[in-house]
Parts: C-alpha cells; structure tokens; sequence
C-alpha cells in the first residue's frame, strides 16, 4: 500500500472521527442516527488501528486487499465488497 495514500486517509479517517462524534454530543436524542453513527465510528476506529499496524487496506473477514476506489469512497472501509455485503445481508437478517 502506498504509504502517501495511507497518510492521507489516515488524515480523513481523523476528520471524520471528529467530525461524527460531535454528531453525537449534537443530536444524543436521535438513536436511529447514533446507532448509525457508532457504527461508522467503530469502522473508522478499526481502520485507523489498521494503519497503525501496518494492515490498513486489507479486508478484516478475508484478508483480501480492498479496491483502492472504493477506500477512496469509504475511508474506513475494513471490509472488501464482498465481506461488506454479507455482513450487511446477516445484519438484517439479525433484525428481522
Ligand atoms: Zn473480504
């Protein structure tokens, strides 16, 4: 992975960090929005861990390495297209 694009996500991944837990302290009455948003803020947590260890890029169920575009998109992407869609097909399962 090339190290500039990882220090620039880690640099995005930060912002939205702040970014998403003032959202909380700002609206701690919308649970809908805050079980939305500590959700992101889990994955960001994940993908900063991730640079940190030198594994930023790499799915966290398969190990492949996440399309570069989509990263791009999803700074705190941690999972590949793939993993993402199952865990959301279980995720909805789970609810209903
Ligand atoms: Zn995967």
């Amino acid at each position: 992975m090339d190290r500039q694009f990882v220090e620039k996500q880690k640099k995005r991944i930060l912002r939205r960090l702040t970014r998403y837990k003032r959202k909380i302290q700002e609206d701690p009455d919308s649970l809908y929005a805050q079980h939305k948003e500590k959700r992101i803020i889990t994955n960001l947590e994940i993908a900063f861990k991730q640079i940190q260890k030198g594994e930023y890029g790499l799915c966290i169920d398969c190990g492949d390495e996440i399309d570069i575009k989509r990263l791009e998109q999803v700074p705190g992407a941690i999972r590949c297209l793939e993993c993402q869609e199952n865990e959301e097909k279980n995720a909805t399962r789970t609810r209903s």
